[in-house]
């Protein structure tokens, strides 16, 4: 007897990297560390104005329990966002509401994992994904990534030789960590694939929105026939994260699960806040929002690119992401990135994550990602300067 925890406590481990990173608080450290969005562009002001109307007109309703499935109206206007942006044909009913994309990677996990089950991913790939999936106990199996995505022969050699696997997971727009996106015709060997060995495809698509330049591309739920792709959003990145509010879009055979899911783990996702975006969509241009974020981020992003550009050795190769919030850098071999961020934090009091963490199966040492969204461009200037003078010391 005693206090013994499950199995599974031993894969969920707190990293050494999160500790390190959390002096980045201190305010004399410039940070690229974090994944936030810019909080100053947050619509404090329209969302007391938003909260006001919904406790005014449904008060209520909005305090009560409510479904699992989510708000309808709310369904309604991100199948509306989704057929506009995305190129899907959904409807509401295709539609479930979720605590943010990052419940909906926990239960797929919980949907599909067993012990030993196999999960493919790129490589690298989203830490918090690789944590959600862990706790189910999964063989992590990486892809290998280039600039247009996932290398299609590797992926083709996988999935020819591994049994047991449960599903693919992408991000295939502007992706965290690497700020990479997946060219068309590489969507379009995912899903031929998909379909000939008829694997679940789970495209997590938090950022596809913030697009700085160049077409959007269609989202592979877009070309899906088969309904085997599980598309996960979040309104965390075009909006706010605070308020929690994601969605699951797929086949009803899966939405039916995931629906059994979320009755066992929260019961519905808080329709105050599920009502409050779908009034400020009502009310406000969610659009032209986005596109102000866009802006911002554009900016941003040119400013760390072009310093980086000037500042960093040669043998330094980024990535020269056209969205989202990341850049991505690859060192030369034998700088180890842990102890460059070491090196920062003691002499230079500037931060990123070590890409380590971000392969799942590790044995990476020399990369690293930098957010750019979270960072006025004057100190993304000084804190690329001070990285470069850190790796030149190296
Ligand atoms: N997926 C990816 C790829 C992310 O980068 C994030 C946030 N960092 C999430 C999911 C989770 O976002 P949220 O739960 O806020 O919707």
């Amino acid at each position: 007897m005693g206090v013994a925890f499950a199995k599974r406590m031993e894969f969920m481990k707190a990293s050494e990297i999160r500790e390190i990173l959390k002096i980045t608080e201190n305010p004399e450290i410039i940070s690229f560390a974090g994944g936030l969005p810019a909080p100053e562009l947050f619509p404090v002001k329209e969302m007391k104005h938003v909260t006001e109307l919904v406790l005014e007109e449904n008060g209520r309703q909005a305090l009560q329990y409510s479904t699992t499935e989510g708000f309808v109206p709310l369904r309604r206007q991100i199948a509306e966002r989704m057929n506009r942006k995305n190129e899907t044909s959904v409807t509401y009913e295709d539609i479930r509401i979720i605590s943010g994309s990052q419940q909906g990677l926990d239960f797929t996990g919980k949907l599909f994992i067993d012990e030993g089950d196999v999960v493919l991913c790129e490589s690298p790939t989203y830490l918090a994904a690789i944590s959600a999936f862990r706790a189910y106990r999964p063989v992590f199996k990486e892809v290998p990534t280039d600039d247009d995505g996932m290398v299609m022969a590797d992926l083709k050699k996988i999935l020819a030789t591994t049994n047991r696997v449960k599903f693919i997971y992408v991000i295939p727009d502007f992706q965290n960590p690497s700020g990479r996106t997946w060219s068309l015709a590489r969507r379009r060997q995912l899903i031929e694939l998909m379909n000939e060995y008829e694997i679940p495809v789970i495209e997590d698509n938090p950022y596809g929105e913030l697009r700085f330049e160049g077409e959007m591309l269609p989202s592979l739920k877009s070309m899906d026939q088969k309904g085997l792709v599980i598309y996960i959003s979040t309104f965390s990145k075009i909006f706010c994260p605070g308020l929690r509010i994601g969605w699951i879009a797929a086949d009803s055979r899966f939405l039916d699960k995931y629906v059994l899911i979320k009755q066992g783990a929260d019961l519905h996702t808080s329709i105050l806040s599920q009502r409050q975006i779908a009034k400020f969509i009502e009310i406000y241009d969610l659009d032209a929002f986005v596109a102000n974020i866009i802006n911002v981020y554009r900016r941003r992003r040119d400013v760390m690119v072009e310093t980086m550009q000037a500042e960093f050795p040669g043998t330094v190769k980024f990535t020269y992401s056209q969205g989202g919030l990341f850049t991505w850098a690859v060192l030369p071999e034998r700088i180890k990135a842990v102890e460059l961020l070491l090196n920062c934090l003691r002499n230079y009091n500037v931060a990123f994550v070590p890409g380590d963490s971000f392969f799942p199966n590790g044995g990476v040492t020399n990369t690293l990602r930098l957010n750019y969204s979270n960072m006025p461009e004057e100190k993304i200037v000084e804190g690329i300067k001070r990285l470069a003078r850190a790796i030149n010391e190296y």
